[in-house]
Formats: C-alpha cells, structure tokens, sequence
C-alpha cells in the first residue's frame, strides 16, 4: 500500500458523509491529508459568511480527529498552499468538490492548470448541488432561463445515492497547521458574533438533526407555513447546505420519500432544493448574474447606486418607519438569517420602491447573511429587482403594507423584531441593540420614525413612472 498521501482540499463541503472528493481520495487506500486554506476566494467575502465558514470549518476539524484524522488548516493564496504542501509531503494527486461561482471557478481553473503542468493530479468532483449545471439541458441544447421548466426536467431524475462515511487514513507525518483561531475569520463581526451564534446550528451532525427536525415537525405544513412571517415553518437547512454540512441529495432523498409516504409538504421542499440548483445553473452559464444586470437593457436603468444616502442607511439598519422591512433587515443582523419571503420583500421595497440598484442589497446580504450563498444570493436579487432571468415582472411592486397584513397578520413578527413597537420588547427585538455597532447610536428607547422614507403607494407610483420613462 502507497504511503505517498493524496491532498484533500476543504472548501465548502465540510461533511464526512456523502463527499466524493474525500471518499475519491481515500479509496485508493493512501493516507489523506484534508486542508482547509484561508485563500483569496476566503479572504473576500463578507463578515458573517467569512466568520460562519469558520465555525464550519473548526467543527469539522473536530469531526475529522474523531474519524483518525486532522484538518490542516493555512492561509494563503490557494496555488501556493498547495504547492508548499506538495513540497512537504510529497503529495502527487488533490482532489476537491467544485463550486460554480464565478471567483471560485476562476480559482480552482488556475490550480488546476498550473498542478497539472507540475505533473499532479488534480481531480474535482460533482457534490454541492443535485446536478451538475451543464447536464441540464433545454431540448435544443441550451440553459434554462426558467425555473418551471428547469423543475420538469429534473424532478424525475436521479441525482445517485449519497455516500457512506470513508474510512481515513493518517500520513506517517501530518504536516504543520495554521492555528484557525488565531486566523480570527470573525473579527469583522465585531460584538454581533455573540447574539448571532446562538441562531446557529454548526456542522454535519446538526445539520442531520435539522433535517430529521424538519421531516418529524415540518415538512407537513411546509406548504403553507413557509410564508407565514412569525412561524419557523421552514427547515433551516440554507446556512448548513452553504457551507456543505449536508449534501443537497441527502436532503433530495429525505424529502423524496417523504413524498412517497404522502407528505403534504414534500413536493414543495423538493422544489425549493431545485430552486437552490436553478441558481447554480444560472451561475454557472451566466456568471455576469453576480455583478451585472442580468438583462441588457436594465443597464441603462437609472438606479441610485449611492449606498451612503440616508434612505439606504436606514433600509440597512431597520430604520425606514416601514415595520416590516425594518423587522426583516433586523432580524437579519440579529440572526444572521431572513425569511425567504421577507427577503423578498425588503429587496423589492430596497429595488422598486426606493429605485436603488440591487447590488447595494446584494452586497449588505453578502456581508449580513450566515448562508449566503454566491448563486442564491444574486438570483434572488435580480429576481427581485425585475433585472434577472425568471425574475418577478418589473411592473409588480410589492406593497409591503399588504404583504404585512397577509403574511404577517397578527403583527407578530414586526413585534419580534422592532422594539419601538412595544412598551415591553420582547428579548430578540431587543437583542438587534445588543448586535448593532455603537457608531449607529441606536436605542431601544428612540422614537419610531413617524413617515416612512418611501410611503407605500407613492413608492409605487414612481417606480412605475422610471420604468415607464425607460420605455419598458
Ligand atoms: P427552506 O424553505 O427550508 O428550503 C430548503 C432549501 O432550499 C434551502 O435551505 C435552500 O438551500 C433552498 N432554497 C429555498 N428557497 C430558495 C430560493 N428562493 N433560492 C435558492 N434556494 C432556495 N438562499 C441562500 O441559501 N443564500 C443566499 O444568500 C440567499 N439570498 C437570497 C436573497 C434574496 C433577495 C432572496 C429573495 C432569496 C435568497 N435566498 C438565499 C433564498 C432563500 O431565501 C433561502 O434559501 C431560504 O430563506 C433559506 O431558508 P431555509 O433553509 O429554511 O429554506
């Protein structure tokens, strides 16, 4: 048996199960030696997506001293990590599991080129979403623009079974770690990091227990219970799928057999788990979608793009006087988290209602959001904003005092979220002080805006003219 290791290269597939590059990797039988690097890709994203990587990635380390093995953790561009660590240990093959967006694509292009040039194996491997993006095809051999045909062409397809746990072994030698501590990947959270952590739940075994959670408690009333406000109808699985505690298909086949033992909300979660691939598909062959209008002509749309103006302050610090929004972009900063239907709403309030350009929201979810997600993040923005692919006709603003009454209609979750509602705050409306950064100046005790910034129907009204002036 060799005893030359194979590089396990550690990105956002922190799971022991259902992982093919690390069950790739140890099937050969060599020792395996899993990293994790603080790379450029790493380094450039957002306070809580930065820090909740981390928190992955230490959990994970934990879970692989348990399997007889270690994470070696570094920091450095991603080439010359590996490099350093082939020199060491004289390794000749790393596998990974590929990412679609656009910064990772063009990093793991370049390592691969340049390791092959070098005479090592480099392999990657299909594992972070149901089906690889370009095997999804159209009848004419192109993309999908379109979610609902998208669904039809993959629902009754098989994305394989997940894989069992390997079994690992352990170089003669491990080579030296980073200690990830004092890497400090939270130290832009700042005093948020201690009122979003309880909101946690890191690692493969927790995300195993919210998926169990899920099918015993959840998926029945999903359906329904997924757009009311104040319940927690929805499994919660965005922020452990992000950073691959699970893999997408076990949660495919939990829910498929769900659906087999009649499951109301079966159907439904499925097709939320093909909206997450939807994204990776258009990532994948439009990966303009992050940055740039994903239509042409809304490039000449004339967007405030000033993010320092005082109505897009207040949208990020739940300050507009419109309690919905100002509820949704709280509990953002106070969970890490948003409801899906709330992010709708503060996207559309933020891209309609105040003609601000997406991007400013996309970037403040980027650095807010503990399951961000590079494809979900950017489909949903542009889908919000009338700019993307499928996206929610332009001319349909949503009037976020109607979608109160409807989806919020005792107020519960507006009370959860905005102290200043209240003479007795609940603790989580209360704890959005607690995560805010002084420099706001904040308090619970301010007075509640009395106008907001944008009133609902004049919102409205000029988000029609502007679209009108443009002649759409
Ligand atoms: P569930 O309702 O339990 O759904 C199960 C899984 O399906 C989710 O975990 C998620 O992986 C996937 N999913 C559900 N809805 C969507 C959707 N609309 N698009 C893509 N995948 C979906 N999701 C992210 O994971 N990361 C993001 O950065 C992100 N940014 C968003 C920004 C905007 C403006 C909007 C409108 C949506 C965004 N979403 C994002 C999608 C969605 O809001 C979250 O996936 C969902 O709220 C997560 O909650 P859950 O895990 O309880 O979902």
């Amino acid at each position: 048996m060799t005893s030359t290791p194979i590089l396990y290269w550690a990105r956002r597939d922190f799971r022991l199960g259902d992982n093919p590059a690390l069950a790739a990797a140890a099937a050969s039988g060599a020792p395996v030696i899993p990293v994790f690097i603080v790379d450029e890709v790493v380094e450039s994203h957002g306070a809580a997506p930065k820090w909740r990587l981390g928190l992955g990635a230490e959990v994970f380390g934990a879970a692989l001293e348990g399997a007889g093995a270690r994470l070696i953790v570094r920091r450095g561009r991603a080439l010359d990590v590996l490099r350093a660590l082939i020199a060491e240990t004289g390794a000749r093959e790393v596998h990974w599991n590929r990412l679609y967006d656009p910064a990772s694509r063009a990093r793991d292009e370049g390592v691969k080129a340049a390791l092959k040039a070098e005479g090592i194996a480099a392999r990657s491997h299909a594992a972070h979403v149901l089906f690889e993006p370009w095997t999804v095809e159209t009848g004419t051999g192109g993309f999908y623009r379109v979610y609902t045909p998208f669904w039809k062409a993959v629902r009754g397809r098989d994305p394989g079974d997940p894989l069992p746990v390997p079994k690992l072994r352990a170089p003669g030698a491990w080579p030296a770690s980073d200690d990830l501590a004092s890497l400090a990947l939270g130290a832009a959270m700042n005093r948020g990091a201690e009122v979003v952590l309880p909101h946690l739940a890191v690692g493969e075994r927790a995300a195993q227990a919210r998926l169990d959670a899920f099918l015993e408690n959840g998926i029945d009333a999903y359906a329904e219970a997924r757009d009311d406000l104040a319940r927690n109808g929805t499994s919660q699985l965005s922020e452990n799928l992000t950073c691959g505690e699970i893999s997408a298909r076990t949660c495919w086949w939990a829910g498929r057999r769900a659906m087999e033992e009649g499951r109301a909300g079966a159907e439904t979660f499925l097709k939320e788990l093909v909206w997450r691939d939807f994204a990776h598909h258009l990532v994948h062959h439009t990966p303009h979608i992050v940055e740039r209008n994903w239509r042409e002509e809304w490039e000449a749309f004339p967007w405030n793009t000033d993010a320092s103006r005082a109505d897009v302050v207040a949208w990020q610090r739940g300050r507009t006087g419109m309690a919905i929004v100002d509820a949704a972009m709280r509990e953002l900063y106070t969970t890490g988290r948003m409801h899906n239907r709330a992010r709708m709403l503060v996207a559309s309030y933020l891209t309609k209602h105040m003609l601000t350009h997406w991007k400013i929201g996309l970037d403040w979810f980027e650095d807010c959001l503990v399951d961000w997600d590079p494809a979900s993040n950017a489909m949903g923005w542009q889908w919000s904003a009338g700019s993307g692919p499928d996206a929610t006709p332009y001319f349909r603003v949503f009037n976020p005092e109607t979608q109160a009454e409807k989806f919020d209609p005792h107020g519960r979750y507006r009370r959860r979220w905005v102290a200043e509602l209240s003479a007795n705050p609940p603790e989580t409306a209360l704890a959005f002080f607690e995560a805010a950064p002084r420099s706001w100046g904040m308090s619970p005790d301010d007075a509640y805006p009395a106008r907001p910034v944008v009133d609902a129907a004049e919102g409205r009204r000029r988000a029609l003219a502007a679209y009108e002036s443009r002649g759409f």
